[in-house]
């Protein structure tokens, strides 16, 4: 059984004071729930404030939205591995669709900075997804294969099983356009096929796929139920404490 995870990407967004006051809102909300992993993604400026704000919560984990894969040096304005473990980060956001198409980073990068994460013991949440005009050209599978090959290349099993991968299909970031839960499902069932042939079946078993775009209260239990969904990363919905809440409660187990 994958135990699921719901991520909260809030991207370039919120001050120390207002990640504070989100952090109160969901532990009312929440608690220390132990059924699903939850990961709050802020900005680099709110991190510490986070875990300040989260106090002794066992369950709800810290990350980092990005980072250099050199652990130090000459590299201005840039974040490195053993600066994130040093603010009790443990995962990290990499290949997000705003960095390959905004920042210019390609698989190659991609995977330094995975490898990088692996060698700090942070676990990347890796990003994958085609465009609109990729999918309508029936492109979707060629560009999630390559984007998986490239990023993970030279992982060990164990490296691969603690990655995290978001599929995220870039038409959905942002737009309000959520992909349906069946063409959501259809393409983790089809990077979980790949992640067989990159490592094996019991390895592409263990690793959890989130989903990812437009994803809200409303919609995330459909999602969250199909076989290959194990979990979301969340944007903009992530933004309001009880929204977020909603979208963590919708991914606790069937009973
Ligand atoms: C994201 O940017 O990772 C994302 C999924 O955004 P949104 O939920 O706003 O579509």
């Amino acid at each position: 059984m994958r135990k699921k995870i719901v991520a909260a990407n809030w991207k370039m967004n919120k001050t120390q004071v207002e990640a504070a006051a989100f952090i109160s809102t969901l532990l009312l909300e929440i608690g220390d729930m132990a059924d699903v992993e939850v990961v709050i993604l802020p900005p680099f400026t709110a991190i510490a404030k986070v875990n300040e704000a989260l106090g002794n919560s066992q369950n709800i984990k810290v990350g980092a939205q990005n980072m250099h894969w050199e652990r130090s040096g000459a590299f201005t304005g840039e974040i490195s591995s053993t600066m994130l473990r040093d603010l009790f980060c443990r995962y990290v956001v990499l290949g997000h669709s705003e960095r390959r198409t905004l920042f210019g980073e390609t698989d190659e990068i991609i995977n330094r900075k995975v490898r990088a994460a692996h060698e700090a013991t942070l676990r990347p949440i890796l990003c994958v997804g085609e465009t609109l005009d990729q999918r309508e050209r029936g492109n979707v599978e060629k560009i999630l294969a390559l984007q998986l090959r490239g990023s993970l290349a030279n992982l060990g099993t164990k490296e691969l099983q603690e990655t995290v991968i978001a599929y995220e299909p870039v038409w959905a970031i942002g737009t309000g356009r959520t992909a349906t839960a069946a063409q959501a499902q259809e393409a983790h069932a089809f990077i979980r096929h790949t992640l067989s042939k990159i490592a094996d079946d019991a390895t592409a078993d263990k690793i959890r796929i989130q989903y990812g775009g437009s994803v809200k209260p409303d919609n995330a239990h459909e999602l969250m139920e199909q076989p290959d969904i194990d979990g979301a990363l969340v944007g903009g919905a992530s933004l309001d404490a009880r929204s977020f809440a909603g979208i963590v409660k919708a991914a606790l187990p069937n009973d």
